[in-house]
């Protein structure tokens, strides 16, 4: 019987690992939350789009689509999502897997602030700051009170009218560049001394982190939330090899169990 596998996504491997398993002899079901207005479609299987209905929702829908494999590959910041599907996997024993960036590391002798949480972030600029603020869309009310810095707000989409009140400053609606060289001219145009970020990891959105390096600017990261113990995999061939490895094994128990 084909096996059916939920991939948990909105990140850039999780549509790269959709992607590599194409060819796979599997059921693939690609599972977002639906925060972007296009989102991307893999060229096999299923696209879902929208929350399980928390934890009792996930249960029932892992059990009613007769899902045999999880790969969460989410955003390392979707806190609540992997939470709730590692307790769900757990309950039904169902084999989980994160897959997860490295984290970026920070450099020696480059002024970089580790933030624990957006609040700290918020408390640890130095006043009077002009700051880059590349968060997403979601948290922008935790900077509202500093009154006193200007925030250029960049992200992919526009915030709801319930993420409010906003802080003083612009909206940008842009991905990040990939280029630091336009991120550098992003940050001289808007004479920007402060990047906010999240440490995201990966390549993708290092781009302005690079570019505040080169212009000395001060950075303030916040740190993951920390993740409990579970299979991980770093990249989409490990979580690739990992599912080969899965099905492999269910296939010779299978066999076992024939003879
Ligand atoms: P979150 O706080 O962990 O999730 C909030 C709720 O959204 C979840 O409880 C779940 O609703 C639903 N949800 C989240 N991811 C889902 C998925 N892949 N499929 C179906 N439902 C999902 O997550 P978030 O930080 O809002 O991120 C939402 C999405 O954006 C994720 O797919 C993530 O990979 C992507 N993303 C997030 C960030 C970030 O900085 N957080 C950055 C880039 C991309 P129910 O409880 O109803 O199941």
């Amino acid at each position: 019987m084909t096996a059916t596998v939920l991939i948990l996504g909105g990140t850039r491997e999780s549509r790269d690992l959709c992607s590599s398993l194409a060819d796979h002899d599997l059921h693939l079901i690609y599972s977002i939350a639906g925060e972007t207005t296009s989102p991307w479609r893999p060229s096999r299987g299923e696209l879902r789009i929208g929350g399980f209905g928390g934890n009792e929702g996930l249960s029932h829908y892992l059990a009613n689509r007769e899902i045999n494999y999880v790969i969460d590959a989410t955003h390392s910041f979707a806190v609540h999502m992997s939470r709730n599907m590692q307790l769900a996997c757990a309950g039904l024993q169902l084999p989980y897997l994160r897959l997860l960036r490295d984290p970026w590391l920070e450099p020696k002798d480059q002024p970089w602030t580790n933030a624990e949480t957006l609040a700290e972030a918020a408390d640890l600029i130095p006043p009077g700051r002009r700051i880059l603020l590349a968060i997403g869309k979601k948290h922008l009310t935790a900077f509202a009170h500093r009154t006193d810095c200007w925030f250029l707000m960049r992200s992919i989409e526009r915030p709801e009218d319930d993420v409010l009140p906003l802080p003083t400053g612009q909206f940008l609606k842009s991905w990040p560049a990939t280029n630091p060289t336009d991120e550098l001219h992003l940050l001289r145009k808007h004479n920007i001394d402060t990047v906010i970020s999240k440490n995201s990891g990966g390549s993708g959105a290092y781009a302005k982190i690079e570019a505040a390096q080169t212009l000395g600017l001060s950075i303030i990261m916040i740190r993951r939330p920390i993740l409990p113990n579970c299979d991980k995999a770093r990249d989409p061939e490990e979580a690739r090899m990992w599912l080969d490895r899965q099905v492999q094994d269910a296939d010779l128990g299978a066999m076992k169990n024939y003879r």
